[in-house]
Protein backbone atom coordinates (compact mmCIF):
# COMPACT_ATOMS: atom_id res chain seq x y z
CA UNK A 1 0.00 0.00 0.00
CA UNK A 2 1.68 3.23 -1.20
CA UNK A 3 0.91 6.58 0.61
CA UNK A 4 0.33 9.40 -1.75
CA UNK A 5 1.39 13.04 -0.89
CA UNK A 6 -0.92 15.88 -0.61
CA UNK A 7 -0.49 19.52 -0.48
CA UNK A 8 -2.95 22.11 0.22
CA UNK A 9 -1.58 24.79 -1.18
CA UNK A 10 -4.16 27.29 0.60
CA UNK A 11 -2.53 26.71 3.95
CA UNK A 12 0.98 26.88 2.24
CA UNK A 13 2.96 29.54 3.51
CA UNK A 14 5.95 29.24 1.38
CA UNK A 15 7.87 28.86 4.25
CA UNK A 16 10.62 26.11 2.76
CA UNK A 17 10.89 24.13 5.73
CA UNK A 18 9.70 21.14 4.08
CA UNK A 19 11.60 21.57 0.86
CA UNK A 20 15.17 21.78 3.42
CA UNK A 21 13.88 18.48 5.14
CA UNK A 22 13.30 16.49 2.41
CA UNK A 23 16.36 14.46 2.51
CA UNK A 24 15.99 13.39 -1.86
CA UNK A 25 15.42 17.46 -2.63
CA UNK A 26 12.07 16.78 -4.54
CA UNK A 27 10.13 19.91 -3.33
CA UNK A 28 10.50 23.37 -4.60
CA UNK A 29 8.54 26.73 -3.69
CA UNK A 30 6.64 28.13 -6.50
CA UNK A 31 4.01 30.90 -7.17
CA UNK A 32 1.31 28.67 -5.21
CA UNK A 33 3.44 27.51 -2.31
CA UNK A 34 5.20 24.58 -2.13
CA UNK A 35 5.16 21.75 -5.09
CA UNK A 36 6.34 18.40 -6.04
CA UNK A 37 9.55 18.22 -8.74
CA UNK A 38 9.93 14.59 -9.17
CA UNK A 39 6.66 12.31 -7.29
CA UNK A 40 8.52 9.13 -8.37
CA UNK A 41 11.14 9.67 -6.34
CA UNK A 42 9.45 10.33 -2.77
CA UNK A 43 10.53 7.73 -0.62
CA UNK A 44 7.67 8.44 1.56
CA UNK A 45 9.55 9.30 4.63
CA UNK A 46 6.98 11.55 6.29
CA UNK A 47 9.55 14.14 7.20
CA UNK A 48 7.76 16.86 5.13
CA UNK A 49 4.34 16.16 6.98
CA UNK A 50 5.98 16.42 10.00
CA UNK A 51 8.40 19.41 9.25
CA UNK A 52 5.50 21.74 7.89
CA UNK A 53 3.91 24.08 10.74
CA UNK A 54 0.73 24.64 8.95
CA UNK A 55 -0.19 20.81 8.15
CA UNK A 56 -0.47 21.92 4.54
CA UNK A 57 1.83 19.13 3.61
CA UNK A 58 0.75 15.14 4.50
CA UNK A 59 0.77 11.64 3.81
CA UNK A 60 -2.37 9.99 2.39
CA UNK A 61 -2.91 6.28 2.62
CA UNK A 62 -4.22 5.02 -0.54
CA UNK A 63 -7.03 2.58 -0.25
S1 LIG B 1 7.65 12.16 2.22
FE1 LIG B 1 9.88 12.44 2.48
S2 LIG B 1 10.74 12.10 0.44
FE2 LIG B 1 8.56 12.46 0.16
S3 LIG B 1 8.41 14.67 -0.25
FE3 LIG B 1 8.11 14.35 1.97
S4 LIG B 1 10.13 14.65 2.86
FE4 LIG B 1 10.42 14.31 0.67
S1 LIG C 1 6.59 23.49 5.47
FE1 LIG C 1 4.38 23.64 5.03
S2 LIG C 1 3.97 25.85 4.90
FE2 LIG C 1 6.20 25.56 4.73
S3 LIG C 1 6.61 25.47 2.52
FE3 LIG C 1 6.30 23.35 3.26
S4 LIG C 1 4.11 22.91 2.93
FE4 LIG C 1 4.38 25.14 2.82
Amino acid sequence: MKKTLVIESSWCKSCGICVEYCPVKILDLGEEGVYIKDEEKCIVCGQCEQRCPDYAIYLEKNE
